[in-house]
């Protein structure tokens, strides 16, 4: 290989530079893992040279060659700051399913760990799943993968994303099937992962694919004003920086970002179509160096311009249920229009960006993690479509009279809350306390309250009580009394 040749100084780096333009360089991905050693940095120019020979001159159907797919999704990993090993499986992943090189191979190559993660990734290799099975056994063989390591779901995610890049050459019937399970599945384990990146980029290419006029619609409304709105954007944040450096702060790193057209649509609907009500379309972001330099900062904006009541939200001392933290309020521009500032500190935005890719939590003896793996076992008994209602579907945040937070799906009663404690608690549920008021068991829950379950020896589950529960989980146990 030429590049072999030039690493071991045959052929002058000059002529290395013409070829790297035809090529998909591997020093490229390697140049983004910043900490990896030598040897790390070989396994993954190994398992490159491996998939590039394996795959030798498949073709994918944009007609490009196989191999490119494989080089962007190892991209996308190594993007997301994933160690050697995830990058080097991501060159692996379709290894088994496309070619003929087997598993017993790739462990001998790469070793049981690689081998792991490949199997995980590959769909079923049996023909025994036809239709809605096959879509339910693939998953589950996802999910129990993941829960003995995370990685598994992250090689996927930037497989599916590299997918979602190429939707466009794959035949128009699949397209919104595909775009759909994006959507409903991938996209949101990533959101509840706090991948944001990821779960964003999925969404946005899913979109215009799964809901053609909606998306239609979203994009002749805001693609009007967007170009005009950018630029008053732009003109506030240096006013503020001004007035940020006048009051002594000089230390920190200001953006915007405008709204992904996925979750502004979903905003838009649940607005009623009311434009006017959405007001983090654009949003202003301020990266400090402190926790304390948040609040301070927040103070310095409200000193000088009027919050919009309602929109101050310190998701730093009550961070979201996928770890996110950041300060945001929504202030006048002074020029009738609004604006939403976050304000967060560096490893905030990385944790906000990134998620549980940001911080090795894959790896063994993190509570978090715990927390993770919890949720994606709690999944495993479910079907597909039980999955996307209970554990992907929107969530509100209860607490418990002693400040735990209980997520459950909106909608969901004070039975299914019962549930979500513990079995018993539910099958001895005789009352419910809601913010300190005595309440009916069947009562809807809303976001921030907080809930006591009254339990008695002799109280039973009551078949009616299925009338008034969201989860499967509630209904599964009162369906078995
Ligand atoms: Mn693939």
């Amino acid at each position: 290989m030429l590049r072999k040749a030039m690493r071991a100084g045959k052929i002058k780096s000059k002529n290395y530079a013409i070829f790297c333009v035809m090529e998909n360089d591997v020093e490229k991905i390697i140049s983004l893992l910043t900490k990896a050693s030598e040897e790390e940095k070989e396994l993954i120019r190994k398992a490159y040279d491996f998939a590039k020979v394996a795959h030798g001159e498949q073709k994918r159907n944009s007609g490009e060659l196989y191999f490119n797919h494989l080089y962007e999704t190892a991209k996308n990993i190594a993007e997301l700051g994933m160690d050697p090993v995830s990058v080097a499986a991501g060159f692996l992943h379709d290894i088994l399913e496309e070619t003929k090189i087997d598993a017993q191979i790739i462990e001998k190559k790469f070793g049981k760990e690689i081998l792991f993660i490949v199997e995980g990734v590959s769909k079923l290799g049996t023909l025994k799943y036809h239709g809605a099975d096959r879509h339910n056994e693939s998953l589950r063989k996802l999910l129990l993968a993941t829960s003995k390591d995370l990685r598994v779901l992250i090689v996927k995610l930037c497989d599916r994303l590299h997918n979602m890049q190429t939707l466009s050459f794959v035949p128009p019937e699949k397209q919104k099937r595909i775009a759909m399970e994006t959507l409903e599945i991938y996209a949101s384990i990533a959101n509840r992962l706090g991948i944001r990146k990821l779960s964003r980029e999925l969404e946005d290419l899913s979109f215009p694919f799964a809901h053609k006029e909606g998306y239609d619609e979203i994009s002749s409304i805001f693609k009007k004003s967007y170009d005009e709105k950018l630029e008053n954007l732009e003109k506030f944040r240096k006013s503020v920086m001004k007035e940020l450096a006048k009051s002594g702060f000089i230390n920190f790193h200001s953006d915007y970002r405008v709204k992904g057209l996925y979750s502004l649509y979903k905003k838009y609907l649940k607005s009623k179509k009311d434009i006017d009500k959405i007001y983090d379309l654009m949003a202003m972001r301020i990266i400090v160096e402190k926790t304390e330099d948040c609040y301070k900062l927040l103070g310095i904006i409200h000193a000088t311009r009027k919050p919009l009541p309602g929109r101050i939200k310190d998701y730093i001392a009550f961070p979201k249920f996928n770890g996110y933290q950041s300060l945001h309020t929504t202030v006048f521009t002074g020029d009738g229009d609004l604006v939403e500032i976050q304000i967060r500190t560096k490893e905030m935005h990385k944790e906000a960006e990134y998620g549980v890719a940001s911080h090795s939590l894959y790896k063994e003896g993190e509570k978090n993690k715990k927390q993770i793996i919890h949720w994606i076992d709690a999944m495993l008994p479910y079907s597909v479509s039980d999955i996307k209602k209970d554990f992907l579907s929107e969530r509100i945040f209860i607490f418990t009279p002693k400040g735990d937070v209980i997520d459950l799906p909106t909608g969901s009663s004070a039975i299914d809350f019962a549930y979500s404690i513990h079995t018993d608690i539910g099958n001895k549920m005789s009352g419910v306390k809601i913010n300190g008021k005595l309440s009916p068991i069947s009562t809807i829950l809303k976001g921030g309250e907080i809930v006591e379950i009254i339990t008695s020896k002799n109280a039973r589950p009551n078949r009616k009580w299925l009338e008034h529960v969201k989860t499967t989980f509630a209904k599964k146990h009162i369906k078995n009394l």
